[in-house]
């Protein structure tokens, strides 16, 4: 059963590489797609192929053999970036995921794992910041995040249709704010934990840093490797419906930064931007039936999880500063 063919889609990406490394250490023989390698370390797949599964002809070679696919693959980013690409993403989304489908029934895959996003919750259930959790069934009557939330959405039903009509075992995890090391941390893609190291990382003692809207917007955050450890979990279950899969700790976008600056041993002032894009005010996760599905929810605490990720951005920022003089020194005058 071990040797059996995983297929983790998005493999050359943020969560993709760390789950394929996992899955790789617990003895699956594991296939990595991407349309790029991984950005900061080689792959621990077994193979990796560099596929673009916004076309199904590059879909269906991607999946052949596979017995379980996690579908991770996608064009996202943080909300600055997801608010001003909603037709690319819905675009490439629905091309990725219809396709990933469509394969994956043809060959027979035995079990499908979409990765969904909390974006999926309706906007007017999260316009305080003491937001009340969202349970999976709060999903319901739908107003997703325009754009990305509603693909998601979409792809949530389209899972269920497959599994209904043609007997395609499928699972579906909701993610709520995935952070750690290996993640986008520049050019617009980034979430918030890795933008906030990277403005921390590049701060003096005393220096003021932009954050967006007025900071009292409040997330949950969930470690990657409990991000991975929920995707294996829910995978190896009998739950075909929605999951949650992120913590319960409610922490405004303001506590984050503080909590960065103190791993950094910083003084930090911050300036409010408050032209900039925020999404919801309050977003959490009802781990409820996590629990129950599960016998489990994610556990890394924030400190430490921000600690490791800090330290990882930081090594980029210094590794990059240290690139720029000779890159300037060898280059075109
Ligand atoms: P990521 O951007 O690091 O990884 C996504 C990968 O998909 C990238 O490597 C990208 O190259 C690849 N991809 C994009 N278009 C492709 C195409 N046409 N063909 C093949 N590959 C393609 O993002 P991530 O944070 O690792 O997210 C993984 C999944 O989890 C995504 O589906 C995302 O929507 C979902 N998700 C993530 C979070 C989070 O907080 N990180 C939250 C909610 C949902």
């Amino acid at each position: 059963m071990a040797r059996d063919l995983v297929v983790v889609t998005g493999a050359g990406g943020f969560i993709g590489s760390h789950l394929v490394r996992r899955l790789a250490a617990d003895g699956w023989r594991v296939r990595g797609v991407d349309r790029k390698p991984p950005e900061f370390e080689p792959t621990a797949a077994h193979e990796f192929e560099l596929r673009d599964l916004r076309r199904a002809d590059e879909a269906h070679l991607a999946l052949r053999g596979a017995h379980h696919v996690f579908a991770l693959a996608a064009n996202m980013g943080g909300i600055g970036y997801i608010e001003a690409h909603k037709a690319e993403i819905v675009r490439d989304n629905t091309l990725i995921d219809l396709h990933s489908l469509e394969a994956a029934r043809a060959h027979g895959v035995r079990r499908f794992l979409f990765a969904s996003s909390a974006c999926v919750y309706p906007a007017w259930r999260q316009d305080v910041a003491d937001v009340a959790p969202l349970r999976e069934e709060d999903a319901y009557p739908a107003d997703a995040e325009d754009g990305y939330g509603w693909a998601k959405l979409h792809t949530e039903r389209l899972c269920r249709h497959y599994r209904e009509d043609f007997g395609l075992d499928t699972r579906v995890a909701r993610f709520h704010n995935i952070y750690g090391p290996l993640g986008a941390w520049e050019g617009g893609r980034e979430k918030a934990p890795a933008a906030v190291a990277r403005k921390v990382a590049m701060a003096r003692d005393g220096d003021e840093i932009e954050v967006w809207g007025d900071g009292r917007q409040t997330r949950s955050f969930c470690h990657v490797a409990d991000c991975v450890e929920g995707l294996v979990r829910l995978m190896a279950s009998d739950w075909p419906h929605p999951l949650n899969l992120g913590t319960d700790r409610l922490v405004s976008v303001d506590d984050l930064v503080g909590l960065v600056a103190r791993v950094a041993g910083r003084r930090i002032r911050l300036r409010h931007d408050l032209t900039k894009p925020v999404g919801v005010r309050g977003r959490n996760s009802d781990n409820t039936r996590l629990r129950e599905v599960l016998g489990w929810e994610p556990s890394i605490p924030l400190e430490d999880g921000l600690a490791e990720t800090y330290r990882w951005v930081e090594a980029q920022v210094r590794a990059r500063a240290e690139r720029a003089p000779r890159a300037s020194a060898g280059g075109p005058s």
